[in-house]
């Protein structure tokens, strides 16, 4: 999305895009902006490292996929099934999880990291190290999860 990116490089430099509803809560001093940008290089170190276990599991859990001949019992085959169905899902979810840390990855590198997707807002330092592959800040994740719940029931 290069024009996001364009945007909130235009918010930075002080332009008058407010973000919508709420005011952004930004680190203001100089020492605040330094050690935010420290704690996220300390986040980057974490993503290379979730990312490259990630890879070696995901390497693992490929070649240890049960074998279904390998198991001429029915219930062994049952068994064989429902592991295999655990762990083709499970790789589902880490390549999901994995496309989320290149892109905070990407982001970091190029200065759009830890930017609100909805509000434009700088998202918490400690939210970010608790869930580095957030691109939502808490307000817009808790308000999107009331919508959810509400389109759910
Ligand atoms: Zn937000």
């Amino acid at each position: 999305m290069p024009e996001k990116k364009k945007q909130n490089k235009e918010n930075k430099s002080g332009a008058t895009t407010a973000a919508k509803k709420k005011k952004c809560k930004k680190a203001s001093t100089e020492k605040e902006v330094s050690e935010r940008q420290r704690r996220i290089l300390e986040i980057k170190k974490t993503l290379v490292q979730q990312k490259e276990q990630l890879l070696q599991e995901a390497g693992f859990a490929l070649n240890t996929l049960p074998d279904e001949n390998a198991f001429p019992d029915m219930g062994d085959q049952a068994t064989a099934e429902i592991d295999r169905n655990f762990m083709l899902r499970l790789r589902g979810r880490e390549q999901r999880l994995l496309k989320k840390i290149e892109l905070a990855l990407e982001r970091i590198d190029n200065g759009t990291y830890g930017v609100c997707d909805i509000c434009g807002c700088e998202i918490g330092i400690r939210r970010l190290e608790v869930r580095p592959v957030t691109t939502m800040c808490i307000e817009c994740k808790t308000e999107q999860e009331e919508e959810e719940k509400v389109i759910e029931s």
